[in-house]
């Protein structure tokens, strides 16, 4: 569908011979390519504009080397600087869940994925760190995604909290978190309540269930092809709430992933994980490199 960023850079580069320096002008050509791959990729303007300007300083006078055409050398100059603002310090797989029970809070708009994150990420830590987790669902409004959470437990055999009638969300996470040391867990997850969009109400709530928590980990379950949506609501849910990382779920699909370059850009925050399917495994650490090379296409 996209036209490969290198083809596209080679005709830019055509006369430029295999010695000599890239020039100023050579890379603001190179450059405007680059700018279209990425706003094709959905990076949002502002954050493709700062991206271009920094490569460019970088690009320019550097010696144009023989194995590689220049348009390749671009290229890797753009790939290179993708992953370095795409990337977070230390490993984006590694939750800070010492001290039992841990608690992680997961946030986000309904229909972004949470409740099936929630579940994959709790079958990894069972799976890949021998942790006993509790997984508790605190969607009072929605009894269906309380279910949801339970079925996925026990598909999993991962342990969820029995569902009580009538408690509000700080009762469910004050339970969790009782139940959780009790019970002997390492880890106890908050599946809380998602909207259709952000509103007063549910950010109240979430501030309240994170009060009482003192959550280790907060983690935005966002939808990947929701593009500057996306963008916004990781802003939002971080100035409210104060997340510690983001989860992009549906990678599997068509979108070209421009969302975690503005993400990483404006949040500061770490990816962490992507959502690659509707299956309980597929769930993987985020890897710069692989997001780098589907935003240039
Ligand atoms: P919630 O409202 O945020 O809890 O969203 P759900 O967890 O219920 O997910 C909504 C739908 O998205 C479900 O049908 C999930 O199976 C699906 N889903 C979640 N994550 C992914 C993903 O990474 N890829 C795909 N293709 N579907 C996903």
């Amino acid at each position: 569908m996209f036209e490969n960023l290198s083809e596209r850079l080679s005709g830019v580069f055509d006369r430029l011979t295999r010695q000599g320096a890239l020039s100023e002008e050579d890379v603001k050509t190179a450059l405007r390519e680059v700018r279209v791959a990425l706003l094709e990729a959905d990076v949002s303007l502002p954050v493709a504009r700062d991206f271009i300007k920094a490569v460019q300083d970088k690009a320019t006078g550097q010696a144009v080397t023989k194995s590689v055409t220049p348009g390749q050398q671009v290229v890797k100059i753009v790939h290179d600087a993708l992953v370095g603002v795409l990337k977070g310090d230390g490993d984006p797989g590694a939750l800070k869940i010492d001290n039992p029970p841990a608690p992680i809070l997961m946030v986000g708009l309904q229909g972004g994925g949470k409740t099936t994150t929630t579940a994959k990420l709790a079958k990894r830590l069972k799976e890949r760190e021998g942790k006993r987790v509790l997984m508790a669902s605190l969607d009072v409004n929605r009894p269906a995604a309380m279910e949801q959470l339970a079925i996925l437990g026990v598909q999993i055999g991962v342990d969820t909290l029995p569902i009580v009638k009538g408690e509000d969300p700080v009762q469910i996470a004050k339970r969790a978190k009782t139940q959780a040391a009790l019970g002997g867990y390492d880890v106890y997850m908050l599946d809380t309540a998602g909207r259709l969009s952000i509103d007063e109400e549910l950010m109240e709530q979430v501030k309240a269930v994170r009060d009482v928590a003192n959550p280790r980990e907060t983690l935005l379950v966002v939808d990947g092809l929701t593009g500057q949506d996306a963008v916004h609501t990781a802003e939002n849910f971080d100035a409210r709430i104060g997340i510690t990382g983001v989860v992009l779920t549906r990678m599997d699909g068509d979108g070209r992933g421009g969302a975690a370059l503005s993400m990483r850009a404006v949040t500061g925050k770490p990816i962490r994980f992507v959502g690659l399917g509707e299956k309980m495994d597929a769930l993987e650490t985020f890897e710069p490199e692989r997001i780098a090379g589907r935003i240039l296409g």
